[in-house]
């Protein structure tokens, strides 16, 4: 069926020829005529699938009749995190370019007055995440008795951040009648109880996973020790030799692990960025501009770019750790091979993540091949002492950091960081590694070792207790140096 069957307004169908879309995906053939028929729908499909498309198209089309009120939204959008949420955003922008419509971004991590400001005015559409949007309805800034539309996107992301009873607190907050967009990937118990709960007879529509992992991408397993600073080296070496590289998101299973995988490239002197949710948003924002513009082509990634992110033109994927749920896999990989193009997916696999891929291969119904790490001359061996010692450093500072983090924290606030975040920024640890330019490295992954070398200049000295002792269970006061007279 062509989009002009669907029922689309003349302005949209506009936007739509002029985004090159040939066709309507099956998602938005089945879902578009029922959202225009003010129906609820309940979406079962995933990112890469035209959802998004799926109900900003007729979301257009309604919002034409009707105009916006002082901090009564029309219509609200709720997305699992801040990229999700720009992106949706650039959604509005690309189809809703002949249609002067007010639309509002309430992401954490950037300034209350200027959403405020935008709300005062009178919003069309509000794409928020839910940890701010309920900031600024708690300080009396927002009504959303006046949201006539609601779509909750990526529901099971929501709930693996922890999301679910603001989305509960939200959705009671909306009038009852009205109409509601649920979209989400799989469909946990949870999250059928709450599409019982909040949606009015919907219509369900349900698309194929666009194929579990895709033919063109070649999927490939290496195996590592298990040590972080044997994995580094596999990954250094796999990237230098990598056939077809243009840039790659390199996945890692916690914040902390991205930090310090970033700053070990950058220390090597490989053009990367980091993108995880202790950062603030400005650095999120950046790390992902810098990525997509092309001027770094290494972006060192959590969970947090693995979901919806639509960055066209990724050659290769490569997952420092192996995730520790098979979705999580398939979602990482699908960040190459987009559009048609062809992409390459390397799993560096420690001993202990043997049933993980089990599972992974499991769910993608086949099993993954085994390549040989790239040979290669490698400064790695030298490294090891500098970067165990490092390690050492950094988990004994994060362990204190995650206990200091436990008390007075609940899991669902901990979660909340994706969306709310810390200010504290991209957190470094003021130590570095002696750095060691590697010979021969290609151009561009690898920045100029003169800029490595500006960046690893030594920080100003700081106080630390000595490299053997074990001081972590002393008191702050007892490592103070002590003053002696003269
Ligand atoms: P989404 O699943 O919404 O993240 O969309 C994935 C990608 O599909 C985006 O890059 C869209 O621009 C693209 N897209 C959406 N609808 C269509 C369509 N009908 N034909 C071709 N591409 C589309």
């Amino acid at each position: 069926m062509p989009f002009s069957k669907l029922g689309l307004s003349d302005k949209v169908l506009a936007a739509v020829t002029a985004a090159g879309y040939p066709a309507p995906t099956p998602i938005q053939e089945q879902a578009i005529p029922h959202v225009l028929a003010r129906r609820d729908v309940l979406g079962i499909a995933q990112t890469g699938t035209g959802k998004t498309a799926a109900f900003t198209l007729p979301m257009l089309t309604m919002l034409e009749q009707g105009r916006a009120r002082a901090r009564m939204p029309r219509t609200l959008i709720l997305e699992p995190t801040r990229e999700l949420a720009a992106q949706v955003e650039d959604s509005f922008d690309k189809y809703g370019k002949n249609h002067k419509l007010n639309v509002a971004l309430i992401i954490g991590g950037v300034s209350f007055d200027d959403q405020d400001m935008k709300l005062m005015r009178g919003v069309d559409v509000l794409i928020a995440t839910p940890g701010r949007l309920l900031d600024h309805f708690e300080r009396g800034r927002l009504l959303l008795t006046g949201v006539e539309l609601l779509v909750i996107d990526e529901a099971d992301r929501m709930l693996d951040m922890g999301f679910i009873p603001d989305i509960e607190r939200i959705c009671k907050l909306v009038p009852f009648t009205r109409q509601t967009l649920f979209f989400t990937a799989t469909m946990p118990n949870e999250i059928r109880r709450i599409t019982e709960q909040f949606l009015h007879n919907p219509v369900k529509v349900e698309v194929a996973r666009p194929a579990t992992t895709a033919t063109n991408i070649t999927q490939k397993l290496v195996k590592a020790g298990r040590e972080s600073h044997e994995k580094r080296d596999i990954l250094r070496r796999m990237i230098r030799s990598a056939d077809n590289f243009k840039n790659a998101i390199i996945f890692c299973n916690r914040k902390r692990e991205v930090a310090q995988l970033h700053r070990s490239l950058v220390r090597h002197g490989f053009n990367a960025a980091a993108l995880h949710g202790d950062l603030d948003q400005s650095a999120r924002t950046a790390a992902l501009d810098s990525f997509r513009n092309g001027s770094v082509a290494l972006l060192i990634a959590s969970d947090v770019a693995a979901r919806g992110l639509d960055i066209p033109d990724v050659s290769h994927v490569f997952n420092f750790d192996v995730p520790h749920h098979a979705d999580d896999y398939v979602h990482r990989i699908g960040r190459t091979g987009r559009a048609g193009k062809t992409g390459t997916a390397i799993t560096i696999v420690a001993p202990a993540d043997s049933k993980s891929i089990a599972e992974i291969e499991k769910l993608i119904g086949q099993s993954i091949a085994w390549a040989d790490a790239p040979a290669g001359a490698s400064s790695d061996a030298a490294d090891a002492p500098a970067e165990a010692r490092h390690n050492r450093d950094e988990n004994r500072g994060s362990r204190h950091r995650s206990q200091r983090g436990r008390i007075g924290r609940n899991k669902h606030q901990d979660k909340h960081q994706e969306a709310r975040p810390s200010h504290n920024g991209h957190r470094q640890s003021g130590r570095d590694e002696t750095p060691r330019p590697e010979s021969g490295p290609p151009a561009p992954v690898v920045a100029r070792l003169e800029d490595a070398r500006h960046r690893q200049q030594p920080r100003p000295a700081q106080a630390e207790p000595a490299e053997h002792a074990d001081t972590s269970h002393l008191p702050a006061f007892l490592l103070r140096p002590i003053r002696r007279k003269a």
